[in-house]
């Protein structure tokens, strides 16, 4: 087995709620960055119910931003989790960063999530444990 040099760098996450921000990019693309610019240290990253169609609008043919769809929200969400930017355990209210991708954040790793609460607090049982 080759062991495998991780390096890791902090990035600002002001950047990626920038790049969310382009409606240029992909549906799913411009949702994987929110989630990256939105996460806390526990990964997670909760929106209100609609919040994300909002988030991630695009100008209509009259030029006015128009929310996305909640169908397209979740095709967005689906091809998110398909190429692996986002964990499966995502959804419309919580989109979740793979535990692999980050580190630090707001908040404390072990926080619960809203959404999320279960796995979240076998997550810190696990922590405490190994602690
Ligand atoms: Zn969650």
């Amino acid at each position: 087995m080759i062991a495998t040099i991780n390096y890791w760098a902090r990035h600002y996450q002001s950047v990626w709620l920038e790049r969310a921000a382009d409606p240029s990019l992909a549906d799913w693309l411009r949702l994987a960055c929110l989630a990256f610019a939105k996460h806390r240290a526990n990964g997670h990253a909760n929106f209100a119910p609609g919040e994300l169609g909002r988030l991630l609008a695009k100008p209509g043919p009259d030029g006015q931003l128009k929310p996305l769809t909640k169908s397209a929200v979740s095709n967005a969400i689906k091809r998110a989790k398909d190429r692996g930017w986002i964990s499966k355990e995502s959804t419309a209210q919580c989109l979740v960063v793979p535990p692999h991708a980050i580190a630090g954040g707001c908040g404390k790793h072990y926080e619960a999530c809203r959404v999320h609460p279960y796995r979240n607090s076998l997550k810190r049982q696990t922590d405490l444990r190994s602690a």
